[in-house]
């Protein structure tokens, strides 16, 4: 399989090791609603998932949940509610929509407050090795140390400084040596959540959250990253800053960056407020076309929120259904190779779902053409469906996979609301 790799810039052999994949996603902070956006991240990445087990590899994948975080603490002032309660409210949303979009579980579901004397440890070995400093109850990493800071997002520092204070950096900060080095530990402000640390209260900065769960749960390499492109820079640059110099190892094989969705004109964010729910459009569509409708656009091209491609959605899981249910004769077989190879190309050739959409689609016509003249098309049916399962379609029930409902409220009642 060939994948486009973020950090080389270029389209890469991807070769599966001990026949496992072990991938990691960036996961909401739960504080809001998902939209399409978020939708169509965790949604390549199920499409990623559930190909790479088609292929009958072994896949350990995790997704975390950043529960302690600025945006939640300051939502929770805002509405007055319990930083840790509005946190399970809004996971417990974005879970109903997972399972809503038939979107396959996460093996581990860790979130930031689960693992905070394993962050305190890095953040402590990160001091001891020379690339992290403490000024008054705060720890920062200093970028200056890791001359390799800026190798994913291709900038220099000039570049990176205007971008990271656009996306929460705070480079009038004191405490800091150089205005882009990041807070890995921040000390307690007035009555902010706190936990203990040899700096003294505090909690973790963003970025090492998703170091410290990723390589603990799934080792000091892992084989796919994925997260919107948004996280590229700063958030991913964080990740590696954090983690090669303490296992002088490569953290990923393969960083892949999913693009935005756009909406009248802009992408689509919370802060233009011009946002498409997960729920609206399921509201609007089955979940087959819902998901034939994501994948119908590639992962790396940004693409516009368009209500007129439903009909398109719908015209192919309808020619599918049809081509799954239509009566198969008895006398010759319709040898289906050269249909499922061309889906495969397509799937291999960087994840492009466009082509392996529109070789289903080639397949389905096929199939009804060998019915129609009296083929065996039963094998055929059966590959088919085995080709559409990767896009989490149900044909025709619109309900989730059990397994997919049954992994989700596992992780789901660690999400119970605070009695
Ligand atoms: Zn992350």
């Amino acid at each position: 399989m060939q994948l486009y790799n973020s950090l080389s810039q270029r389209i890469e052999d991807f070769a599966v090791v001990n026949n496992t994949v072990r991938i990691y996603t960036c996961g909401v902070t739960p504080y809001d609603t998902t939209h399409l956006g978020h939708a169509f991240t965790y949604a390549v990445t199920d499409v990623l998932v559930r190909y790479l087990e088609y292929l009958g590899h072994n896949i350990e994948y995790v997704q975390n949940v950043t529960d302690i975080d600025d945006d939640i603490l300051r939502k929770a002032g805002e509405t007055g509610e319990n930083w840790m309660e509005l946190g399970n409210r809004w996971t417990t949303h974005f879970i109903k929509d997972m399972q809503h979009m038939n979107i396959r579980p996460p093996d581990h579901y860790p979130r930031a407050t689960d693992v905070i004397p394993e962050i305190v440890t890095m953040v402590q070995q990160l001091i001891d090795g020379g690339v992290a400093y403490e000024n008054n109850g705060n720890v920062y990493y200093s970028v200056e140390a890791w001359p390799e800071f800026g190798n994913l997002s291709h900038l220099d520092h000039d570049a990176m400084l205007p971008i990271a204070n656009e996306r929460g950096n705070k480079p009038d900060d004191t405490n800091k040596k150089d205005p882009l080095d990041f807070v890995l530990w921040q000390a307690k402000v007035g009555d902010e959540p706190a936990w203990e640390s040899p700096w003294g209260m505090g909690r973790p900065g963003w970025h090492i959250e998703c170091s410290t769960m990723s390589t603990m749960l799934l080792g000091e390499t892992l084989d796919i990253h994925v997260g919107g492109g948004d996280l590229q820079f700063p958030h991913h640059e964080c990740e590696i800053a954090q983690v090669e110099p303490l296992t002088g190892k490569p953290f990923v094989r393969v960083w892949m960056h999913v693009a935005m969705v756009e909406h009248e004109g802009e992408k689509m964010s919370k802060s233009l407020g011009n946002l498409i729910m997960m729920n609206e459009l399921l509201e609007q569509v089955p979940i087959d076309v819902a998901r034939i409708y994501l994948a119908w656009h590639h992962y790396r091209e940004a693409w516009e929120y368009d209500e007129v491609e439903f009909k398109k959605a719908t015209q192919l899981t309808e020619k599918l259904h049809q081509a799954l249910t239509v009566k198969s004769a008895k006398s010759d077989v319709f040898d289906p190779t050269l249909h499922i190879r061309g889906f495969n190309d397509a799937m291999q050739n960087d994840l492009d779902t466009p082509a392996a959409l529109k070789a289903l689609g080639q397949f389905a016509d096929e199939i009804l053409v060998a019915a129609e003249d009296g083929q065996n098309v039963s094998q055929a049916q059966q590959e088919l469906c085995r080709c559409g399962r990767v896009f989490g379609m149900d044909f025709g029930k619109d309900n989730a996979y059990p397994e997919v409902v049954e992994g989700w409220e596992k992780h789901l009642q660690r999400f119970e609301p605070v009695a």
